[in-house]
C-alpha cells in the first residue's frame, strides 16, 4: 500500500537574480543541478529530487508555487538561494505556497580557496548572505520551515533531509486520507474523543464511522477458499501454538480469526482507508475481538487505534509512512503495567492483542487464550517480544483550542525474566530521563495512555512534521526538566492563544 510513495518528488529550487548576467547564472543553474541530481542519486532521500529553472524573478516564484500548490506529486520544496536573490521577490509566492518548505543553507564550494580567492568565487558562492536574506523573509511572513545549514554532500546534511522528506511524505499521504471507526468510542473515554471537524481541516484527513453491520457483511462473505489461502500463510509466517494447528482443538477459531481479517481487509481496500479503529463495546456479529486482524493490518501498513482511537490511528499511518524504508517498526502501543524497583523502573507496553508485528525482534507465536473484556469467543493473537534499543512513544492529543503532539524518547530494554503467562505482545522500556521524570512530563503535558511506538521514526521526524503541520510539539527526552516543561506547557498555551 506504499508504492505510490516511489512516484513522490521533492523540487529542488534555486533563488537568484538577473543583475549577475548570463553566464553567472548559467554557472547557478549547473551547481543546483549538479546538487539535486546528487540528493537524487541518494538512497537515503525516499523520493525524487527534481532541478527547476533558477528562479530570478518575482513572477517566475509566483508561477512555480502555484504549480507546485496543484501538483499531485510534488511534495514539497527544497529552497537554496546560490546567490543573493532579493527576498521582496519572494512575497508573493511565498503567500500561496501550500506545500512545505526546507531551506537548505549550503555553498557549492566547501572551502574557501585560500590562495586563490577572488571575487568570481565571492560571486559564485555567496549562500551565506543569499539565505540569510530569504530566512529574514520567511521570518517575517511566519513561514514554516526547516532550516539545515552546511555543505551539501556531509551525511549528516543529507540525513535532515532525508528525515524532512518523511515527514513531508506523511503530511502528503494524509491530504484527502480517509479513515473507517467501527463502532464509536470507548463509552466515557476523554482522551479517544476530539474534533473530527478541526482535524480535517488542520490535518486533511477525514474521519467517519460505520455500523458493525456494514463491516459484517464483507466478513460473512469471505469464501472457504480465501481462509485456506489465508491460514496457510499464518503457518508459513509464524510459530503455531498446537491447539491452533491442524486437527488443533482450537482450529476453528483460526479460521474465524481470518475470516474476519478477509473482510477487514476488503472493507477497507475498497473503501480506500489508511486506517480504522475498533471498540470492543462494539462488536456485534463478530464471533472474536479482532485482534490478529488488527495486527496483520498495522503490519501492512494500516494505521490503527484501539476503543476508537482515531487520532492514535491516524499518527500510526503518519508514523508508518514517515518511516518507509528505515530499519525498525511503529506500532500502536498502551502504557500497561509499570515496575516500580528502585533504580530499575520500567514500564510494560502492550495492549488487549492488538500489537504490530512489524515491532518483534523474532518470528511472532500464534496464540489463543481467554479474554475477559469483550465477552466473545477467546481471540487468536501474535505474541512477540521486543528487540532492545533506542525507541519514542507519540501521541496527539485534542488540547480543544489545538492539537499538541507530545514525544518520549525512549531505552527499549529485554525483560528481566521470560514472562511464559503473560498472552499478549509485549514491550519494555525506560521513559528518558527516568520513568519518574519522564511519566510526570508525559501526563503533565496530557499524553494520552494510547501512542504510536517506534523504533524507527526519530524525534526529528515528528518534530518536522508538527511543524509542516502547524501544531504544538513537545519533547521529553534526557534534557527534560520538569520545573522548564510546566514553563513551556503554561508559554505555549499564550502563544497559541494569541497566535490565533
Ligand atoms: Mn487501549
Amino acid at each position: 500500500m506504499f508504492t505510490n510513495l516511489k512516484n513522490k518528488e521533492v523540487w529542488f529550487i534555486t533563488g537568484s537574480q538577473h543583475l549577475y548576467g548570463e553566464e553567472t547564472l548559467k554557472e547557478v543553474a549547473k551547481h543546483s543541478q549538479t546538487i539535486a541530481a546528487s540528493l537524487g542519486e541518494n538512497e537515503k532521500i525516499p523520493v525524487k529530487v527534481i532541478f527547476k529553472p533558477v528562479l530570478t524573478s518575482s513572477d517566475a516564484i509566483y508561477d512555480l508555487c502555484v504549480e507546485a500548490n496543484t501538483s499531485k506529486n510534488c511534495i514539497g520544496l527544497i529552497a537554496w538561494m546560490h546567490t543573493f536573490s532579493p527576498a521582496k521577490m519572494w512575497i508573493n509566492g511565498l503567500n500561496i505556497l501550500n506545500k512545505p518548505l526546507a531551506h537548505l543553507d549550503t555553498q557549492y564550494n566547501r572551502d574557501i580557496p585560500w590562495s586563490d580567492i577572488d571575487m568570481n568565487f565571492m560571486n559564485s558562492n555567496q549562500s551565506a548572505h543569499g539565505d540569510r536574506e530569504f530566512g529574514f523573509i520567511c521570518t517575517r511572513m511566519k513561514r514554516a520551515r526547516k532550516v539545515i545549514v552546511g555543505y551539501w554532500k556531509d551525511e549528516a546534511v543529507i540525513q535532515k533531509l532525508a528525515v524532512w522528506c518523511g515527514a513531508a511524505l506523511a503530511w502528503n499521504d494524509l491530504q484527502g486520507a480517509k479513515f473507517a471507526r467501527f463502532g464509536d468510542n470507548m463509552r466515557e473515554v476523554a482522551v479517544t474523543e476530539g474534533d473530527k471537524v478541526e482535524a480535517q481541516m488542520k490535518f486533511g484527513y477525514s474521519v467517519n464511522g460505520y455500523a458493525l453491520g456494514d463491516l459484517i457483511k464483507y466478513v460473512d462473505g469471505v469464501s472457504n477458499a480465501e481462509i485456506r489461502s489465508l491460514v496457510a500463510e499464518y503457518e508459513e509466517s509464524y510459530e503455531i501454538q498446537p491447539e491452533l494447528a491442524q486437527d488443533g482443538a482450537k482450529r476453528a477459531s483460526l479460521k474465524d480469526a481470518a475470516k474476519i481479517e478477509l473482510g477487514m481487509r476488503q472493507f477497507l481496500e475498497e473503501g480506500n482507508f489508511k486506517g480504522f479503529t475498533s471498540n470492543f463495546e462494539n462488536l456485534y456479529g463478530l464471533s472474536q475481538l479482532p485482534g490478529l486482524a488488527c495486527q496483520r493490518l498495522m503490519a501492512a501498513g494500516y494505521g490503527f487505534g484501539g476503543e476508537g482511537d482515531w487520532k492514535t490511528a491516524v499518527l500510526i499511518r503518519a508514523m508508518k509512512v514517515m518511516s518507509y524504508g528505515l530499519i525498525g517498526g511503529t506500532s500502536f502501543m498502551e502504557d500497561y503495567t509499570y515496575h516500580l524497583e528502585d533504580g530499575n523502573m520500567k514500564v510494560l507496553g502492550s495492549h488487549m492483542l492488538e500489537v504490530c508485528p512489524s515491532i518483534a525482534n523474532k518470528k511472532p507465536s500464534m496464540e489463543i487464550h481467554p479474554l475477559s473484556i469483550g465477552g466473545k469467543d477467546d481471540p487468536v493473537r501474535l505474541v512477540f517480544n521486543v528487540a532492545a534499543g533506542r525507541g519514542l512513544n507519540a501521541t496527539i492529543i485534542d488540547m480543544g483550542s489545538r492539537f499538541r503532539l507530545i514525544v518520549n524518547e525512549l531505552d527499549v530494554v529485554n525483560p528481566d525474566y521470560d514472562l511464559p503467562k503473560l498472552p499478549v505482545a509485549r514491550a519494555l522500556w525506560v521513559p528518558q530521563p527516568d520513568l519518574k521524570v519522564g511519566t510526570q512530563a508525559w501526563i503533565l503535558a496530557g499524553g494520552a495512555h494510547h501512542s504510536g511506538f517506534s523504533q524507527a521514526v526519530t524525534k526529528e521526524h515528528l518534530e518536522d512534521f508538527s511543524e509542516i503541520a502547524g501544531i504544538e510539539f513537545v519533547l521529553i527526552n534526557h534534557e527534560t526538566k520538569i520545573h522548564e516543561l510546566k514553563k513551556e506547557l503554561r508559554w505555549n498555551d499564550l502563544y497559541y492563544h494569541l497566535a490565533k
